[in-house]
């Protein structure tokens, strides 16, 4: 049997689970309290802000009141609080209020919130939740503007806005299963982690105000190698790290660092080569992206064994033409030309030479056509011709020429010469008035009763073209 800890039909469990983890991670917060004011970090409204994201059944008041009962529940037993902690815990509450709802649509995570481009909708969120639990929570510890209040509120505010940065892109992009297939961690795919490590020593031993930046690149090149989960994952523990080390003065940021002494200059210096080739690394894999895009398109524009238009190809090329917005055409024609029984020529010399047979039939066809048209493979041993301001007689010519080009020249399959021949059915339209791809698509089905009809014929022969137009064949 199966219990979900969180069930949007079982509303009991629900207040229990928010509950228990409230006072847990309000416990844990209390006890990274240093100095005891505040907090090194205060998890909780991060970690309920992504968990009312990821279920967002909760959003709704009773899940709030639950958290912040919870929250005066822990004060009162744990930290002694008395009446303050009903006016600072509000504070948490208007934190993971505000989070949730600018990350929660129409009772949905934001979609797209585990891609990096919605995800960045992350930072906005938590810095105005930040400022805005940041001022309550201020005023809520009794500091007065214009004296204690500037320290105090900046601390809460760039404590929150952290936490809530680091730990909220893990909590939402964390698979809600997943399995650890140790076998493809190979040592090269763990290089971009130990970079990371390196990277955190290094700003230990060298500090100044540049230190802080040095896991950057290291950072950046898990983005590009690791999944999003993982890479949120390592920047949560890196910036958790820094902050650790920074409060026990492992990294001095105010340089001087006893570990090496280095000027901060020096730091600093490195600190900017640091931020300089992080962009240089995203541009670089933005650009290998791109690189791959093109390959892929050009994959499936372009027939790999005869290296004529795929269909596909050739329709996207005749909508890059209608959407140019250049003037209709005189008149449109479509040859389709099929090799005749090429099955045979595969049983009797194998798929090999059918292949060779393909790409020299491709080759011929090219010859003839020129630029006066564009040919495409239209699939199996067929190929098609698209020719635009073409008279019917023309059409007939040229598909004639195809065809005598194929039947003339015998081929040489296995050391045996052996002659090929195709049928071909063309039908053209004048004046077409719809777009290219629609003039083509009706045309297409007319070749192909032609076609048919020159099979039925004999074979090897072209048929007289037929016209679509709603003026007569001339
Ligand atoms: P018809 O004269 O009626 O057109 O007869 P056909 O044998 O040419 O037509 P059929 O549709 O019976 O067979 C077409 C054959 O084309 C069957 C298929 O194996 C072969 N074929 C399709 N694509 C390829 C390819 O890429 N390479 C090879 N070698 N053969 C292919
Ligand atoms: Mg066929
Ligand atoms: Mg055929």
């Amino acid at each position: 049997m199966r219990f979900n800890l969180l069930d949007e039909n079982n509303n009991k469990a629900n207040a229990l689970t928010v509950f228990l983890v409230t006072v847990l991670f309000c416990f844990i917060g209390g006890h990274l309290r240093l100095p005891p004011e505040l907090s090194l970090f205060w998890p909780v409204n991060a970690l309920l802000a992504g968990i009312i994201v990821r279920f967002p059944f909760l959003h709704r008041s009773r899940t709030y009141l639950i958290c912040y009962l919870a929250m005066v529940f822990n004060d009162l037993v744990f930290s002694g609080w008395a009446s303050r902690s009903f006016t600072i815990n509000f504070a948490n509450i208007i934190f993971i209020l505000i989070v949730a709802s600018l990350l929660i649509k129409r009772n949905k995570p934001v979609p797209g919130l585990s891609r990096p481009g919605k995800a960045l909708l992350i930072f906005p969120a938590c810095l105005l939740g930040a400022l805005a639990s940041a001022t309550w929570g201020t005023l809520a510890e009794g500091a007065t503007v214009g004296e204690n209040f500037l320290p105090v509120w900046s601390d809460w505010v760039s404590e929150q806005f952290s936490t809530g940065v680091l730990l909220l892109p893990p909590l939402l992009t964390l698979p809600a299963r997943f399995s650890l297939n140790l076998s493809c961690w190979r040592l090269k795919k763990l290089l971009p982690a130990m970079a990371v490590l390196a990277s955190i020593i290094a700003a230990a031993l060298i500090g100044g105000a540049g230190s802080l930046t040095f896991p950057l690149p290291a950072l950046i090149w898990c983005a590009i190698v690791y999944p999003i989960a993982v890479t949120s994952l390592i920047t949560l523990i890196v910036g958790v790290a820094e902050i650790m080390l920074v409060v026990n003065g492992v990294m001095n940021i105010q340089g001087n660092d006893e570990l090496l002494a280095l000027s901060q200059l020096v730091s600093a210096r490195l600190g900017i080569a640091t931020v300089a080739i992080s962009p240089l690394i995203v541009a670089v894999s933005v650009d290998a992206i791109l690189q791959l895009n093109k390959q892929l398109a050009l994959r499936a524009n372009y027939d790999f064994l005869t290296r004529l238009l795929s269909r596909s190809g050739l329709y996207e090329q005749l909508r890059q033409t209608d959407d140019s917005g250049q003037p209709n055409v005189q008149s449109a024609g479509v040859m389709l030309v099929d090799i005749d029984y090429f099955k045979a020529v595969n049983d009797s010399f194998g798929h090999d030479s059918g292949d060779a047979v393909l790409q020299e039939i491709a080759s011929r066809m090219r010859t003839v056509i020129g630029d006066q048209g564009m040919l495409c493979r239209f699939g199996g041993e067929e190929f098609m011709v698209v020719l635009f301001n073409h008279e019917q007689t023309a059409l007939f010519r040229i598909a004639e020429q195809i065809r005598i080009a194929i039947f003339m020249r015998k081929f040489l399959l296995q050391g045996n010469t052996v002659s090929i021949t195709v049928s071909i059915g063309i039908a053209n339209e004048i004046r077409p008035q719809k777009s290219r791809v629609e003039t083509v698509n009706t045309l297409i089905s007319a070749a192909d009763k032609q076609l048919y009809q020159a099979k039925r014929n004999g074979r090897n022969q072209t048929m007289q073209p037929i016209a679509t137009a709603a003026e007569p064949i001339r």
